[in-house]
């Protein structure tokens, strides 16, 4: 597997970063996570087509996560049109969140016709789907977005790769990272304890408790993006926009 850093941002965009959004490649297909508000533009930096990724997968409903989905949604039924379906999956409700968002930016749209299919499929926390031949297992994590917000893995039978989604501490970020040979795991502050995210003070000392092989930090804050150069550089990564990494 590798994976392509498209975004590595928090919410507030901190040290000029895209909103939270991934390519996942794989020997089954292409898996982007994440979709944040700014990730279209992210997407078309990078040269990626929406039409080549084979499904999205949502790790919550907060705007720098999902709010990138209608411009997408438009890109296919504009730009990139094909007949190939949209596969989205995300938490427990996902198609009515989208559907919410989706009217409220272009209303009528979604009723409009279009050349393929958008196909929804909830990921329930404590489940495993197979899609293609990847297992991805969905945990509920603490961070309030108005549906179960989760942390994922998705396994290809030889390799383990996991994101923690944004999380303060819990079970679900262990869980989720347990194993892995690579966890992409959010970090927002270095030393400042956020009620919903994590810090990596708190975070490095479950390092050995997890049991992740590598740790790429994600959406990191500006006190995390200042203090950047004390990571453990033995097992841990700061994710960059445009990184790759080979699981
Ligand atoms: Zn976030
Ligand atoms: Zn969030």
């Amino acid at each position: 597997m590798e994976l392509t850093v498209i975004g590595c941002g928090d919410a507030f965009a901190s040290g000029g970063r895209f909103n939270s959004c991934y390519l996942l490649d794989t020997s089954h297909g292409r898996l982007m996570i994440d979709c944040g508000a700014t990730s279209p533009h992210a997407l078309k930096r990078a040269g990626v087509r929406i039409s080549a990724v084979d499904a999205i997968l949502i790790s919550h409903c907060h705007g720098d996560h999902f709010g990138g989905l209608p411009s997408l949604v438009l890109d296919r039924m504009f730009i990139d049109r094909t007949e190939k379906p949209m596969e989205i999956f995300g938490p427990p409700g996902i198609e009515s969140r989208f559907e919410s968002l989706m009217e409220s930016v272009y209303p009528g749209i979604l009723g409009a016709r279009k050349p393929f299919e958008i196909i929804f499929r909830d990921l329930h926390p404590g489940f495993t789907i197979e899609w293609r031949g990847l297992l991805v297992e969905a945990f509920e994590v603490d961070h309030f977005s108005g549906s179960p917000s989760l942390a994922l893995s998705i396994c290809d039978g030889d390799k383990q790769f996991s994101f923690s989604g944004d999380s303060g501490f819990c079970g679900g970020v262990i869980a989720a990272g347990r194993g892995a040979d690579l966890y992409l795991v959010e970090c927002s502050t270095y030393s400042t304890r956020v009620d919903m995210h994590l810090d990596y003070q708190r975070l490095a000392a479950k390092f050995s408790s997890i049991g992740a092989k590598r740790y790429l930090l994600t959406h990191m804050g500006d006190e995390m993006l200042a203090a950047v150069d004390r990571i453990d550089p033995r097992i841990c990564m700061a994710a960059a926009d445009g990184l790759k990494v080979t699981i």
